[in-house]
């Protein structure tokens, strides 16, 4: 342990020495020891054996109230009872026929039931598959080659969309390690909510198609309002542009339809992962018929888009997925999970007033946000954007140690928030869960002035 270990960091290595103990085996496997960047945290990450519900327990027997849910996979809490008797069943029926089988019609039948623009579909394996789908399914089908997206909108990691996901955006150029200038070029970024810098670049470039995230950069960091995407649709539709929503988040969260059905709102085309694949790994790109007949061997287009995929419709992800949107067709799991973080977040601003420190909880929906060094009014109701919804304010990088120390004293008090400062709620968190996590939050506050990090 170095010398000028912090209380934080001395009583987390006590309280969850197990864990220590694999990352050491990680580090010999793993860059930084991990394998999602987003999991990586010092002095190490904790290592989870088993979960249920809106609880997941280490390898230290500690038990921790969960707000990643799969990274935001989990809409049912983990480890449903419809999703793992499901899970159960198909494995031990087939994990890969090499054909079709009727676990895919099902999984695709409830897609088609819950998302407005679904009318035909392609599965792959992940979010990531389904945004790169969805540019060469809009370029075949205008012919057309650059595409555009929003600064800070994330839509996976493949070369074309991966630039200009996190700051700094450097104005107009988004060096991207390993990227090339080519991809580069066919890449148009503008500001997200600004109306005029995006009629002004589809007038100049033409692009394919305009993708972006149905509730704002980061589901939600950087909010993106129901008359913005209503302005947008109707602007691309005007311009013949054709128009992605990536709700491979918000995709069966914020309401069994998506950011789409919520907002009355049909894009020509939507990625989905995630809670599609009730936890399990899985996508597909679904839209207009007219445009997904680019996977067809004739089409109009005149030329078919090559389609390969081993685990495309794989039965254990189509089992998983069609009994867990079977659940969330309900409304409950969404309902519930918008009123608890609607809680979380009220509960969480009423504390940092109370302890005197200048951090705000935002969000919409089920997820929620903590901005910390913040240097504006207090909350003035949910609603509340802070920062003028500035993207620079609001997409930015937090002192990694205050990031740290912060999601360690969260953790020691019992609570796995997201990267630290956030919160993607679930139909399985409780009041009971979320005035614990805000109790743990108040503890976690003390530890951090104790370590001097905040004032
Ligand atoms: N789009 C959005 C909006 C996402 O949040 C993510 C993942 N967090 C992706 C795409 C990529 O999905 P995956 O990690 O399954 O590749």
């Amino acid at each position: 342990m170095p010398a000028t270990a912090t209380t934080i960091e001395t009583r987390y290595r006590e309280k969850f020495p197990g864990s220590a103990t694999q990352y050491e085996r990680a580090r010999q496997l793993f860059p930084n020891g991990v394998t999602h960047d987003s999991r990586f945290m010092k002095p190490f990450p904790l290592y989870v054996e088993r979960a249920a519900g809106s609880r997941k327990i280490d390898v230290d027997g500690n038990e921790l109230i969960d707000f990643w849910m799969g990274h935001g996979s989990l809409i049912l809490g983990h480890s449903h009872p419809a999703v793992v008797e499901a899970v159960q069943r198909q494995v031990a029926l087939s994990t890969h026929p090499g054909s079709s089988h009727r676990q895919e019609l099902v999984w695709g039948e409830w897609v088609k039931k819950l998302i407005p623009s679904a009318e035909r579909m392609r599965f792959v394996s992940s979010g990531t598959e389904a945004t790169l789908m969805g540019l060469r399914v809009a370029r075949i089908a205008t012919g057309r080659q650059k595409v555009l997206k929003f600064a800070g909108h994330f839509h996976g990691w493949h070369d074309t969309l991966i630039p200009a996901a996190d700051p700094p955006y450097n104005q107009g150029e988004y060096p991207v390690p390993g990227v090339t200038a080519g991809v580069l070029g066919d890449l148009i970024v503008v500001p997200p909510n600004d109306l005029p810098a995006l009629e002004q670049a589809l007038d100049e470039h033409h692009p394919a198609c305009v993708i972006l995230e149905g509730t704002g950069g980061h589901w939600g960091m950087v909010p993106m309002r129901g008359e913005f995407l209503h302005a947008v649709r109707k602007l691309t539709a005007e311009k013949g542009v054709l128009l992605i929503f990536d709700e491979v988040i918000t995709g069966f969260r914020i309401s069994p339809g998506g950011s789409q059905a919520h907002y009355g709102i049909v894009p020509d085309m939507t990625s989905l992962a995630k809670i599609l694949a009730g936890g399990l790994p899985g996508g597909c790109l679904t839209g207009r018929a007219d445009l997904l007949c680019a996977l067809e061997f004739e089409n109009r287009f005149g030329k078919k888009m090559k389609h390969p995929g081993t685990y495309n419709g794989n039965p254990l992800s189509a089992a998983a997925g069609a009994a867990a949107l079977e659940v969330v067709a309900t409304g409950e799991p969404c309902r519930v999970a918008n009123e608890m973080a609607a809680r979380l977040r009220k509960g969480l601003n009423e504390l940092f007033v109370e302890k005197g420190v200048n951090w705000i909880a935002y969000g919409e929906f089920s997820g929620a946000t903590i901005l910390p060094e913040y240097d504006g009014p207090p909350s003035t109701g949910d609603d509340y954007i802070p920062c003028d919804n500035q993207l620079a304010k609001l997409d930015r990088k937090t002192t990694p140690a205050l990031t740290h120390a912060f999601r360690c004293a969260m953790l020691l008090n019992g609570v796995d928030f997201f990267g630290g400062w956030r919160a993607m709620l679930s139909g399985a968190h409780t009041a009971a869960d979320i005035d614990q996590t805000v109790a743990a939050c108040g503890s976690a506050i003390d530890l951090l002035r104790e370590d001097g990090l905040v004032a």
